[in-house]
Parts: C-alpha cells; sequence; structure tokens
C-alpha cells in the first residue's frame, strides 16, 4: 500500500493541523482521537511514514515494539486499570486514516470483544 502523505495524521505529524498531544517521543506522537469511543481514547502514532501495519518489514521491529510500550506508559499515566490496545489494518476492518495507528481505549468495562 502506497503511503498517502496527505492523511490527517501525516498533517498532525507536520504541524498543519492541530491535536489534543497527550505523549511524545523521538518515535511516537499520541493525542486525544477526536471522536472518543471510551473515556480514554488515544490514538498513537509513529513518526514514521507507514500506511499500515501490514506495509511493515523487520526494518519496523523497533517502531512497533515503541508504539506498544507507548501505549503502556500512557495506561499507567492514566491510571487505567484495564485498556484495550486495537490496530485496524485495512478498511474492511475499519481502517479510515491510512497512517499506522493504535487505538489505546479505556474507562469503561471493554465487553464487545473483537467486532
Ligand atoms: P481508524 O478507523 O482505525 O483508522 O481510526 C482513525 C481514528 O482517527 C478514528 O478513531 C478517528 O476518530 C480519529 N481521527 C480522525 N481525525 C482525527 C483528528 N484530526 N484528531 C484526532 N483523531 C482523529
Amino acid at each position: 500500500m502506497d503511503y498517502d502523505a496527505q492523511n490527517v495524521f501525516a498533517k498532525i505529524l507536520r504541524g498543519e493541523i492541530p491535536c489534543a498531544k497527550v505523549y511524545e517521543d523521538e518515535a511516537v506522537l499520541a493525542f486525544n482521537d477526536i471522536a472518543p469511543q471510551a473515556p480514554t481514547h488515544i490514538v498513537i502514532i509513529p513518526k514514521k511514514a507507514r500506511p499500515c501495519v501490514a506495509a511493515c518489514d523487520a526494518s519496523d521491529t523497533e517502531m512497533l515494539g515503541r508504539l506498544q510500550l507507548a501505549a503502556v506508559k500512557i495506561a499507567a499515566e492514566k491510571k487505567l486499570s484495564a485498556y484495550r490496545l486495537v490496530v485496524n489494518c485495512g478498511a474492511d476492518a475499519g481502517q479510515t486514516v491510512f497512517h499506522l495507528h493504535l487505538h489505546l481505549l479505556g474507562g469503561r468495562p471493554l465487553t464487545n470483544v473483537l467486532g
């Protein structure tokens, strides 16, 4: 899948549109989802340009780990006792923004497992 540099998360990374930033390091940016599905709903994205997880390869191993570890750190900072991490890959799986991202959802019981 080709990377579309005009996607909304690429624009956020370039500072062209604002976000409610929650966390940032040299590899990762995290911000509140604009349409939250739970009391805590944070989107965690790599600074690397990858349209989805299927576009990653072995050179992305560290970045993929950093995304998950950022989620764990944010969840701890938010004092979430339980949470869910979601990665949609492809339009039929619900992906609407084609820049790789992790959803961090928490703050309410999450009972509707796996679509
Ligand atoms: P997905 O459906 O997995 O591609 O998730 C994309 C997510 O990005 C959705 O939950 C949207 O609500 C969220 N989103 C779209 N535009 C923005 C934005 N400008 N700021 C924050 N979140 C956004």
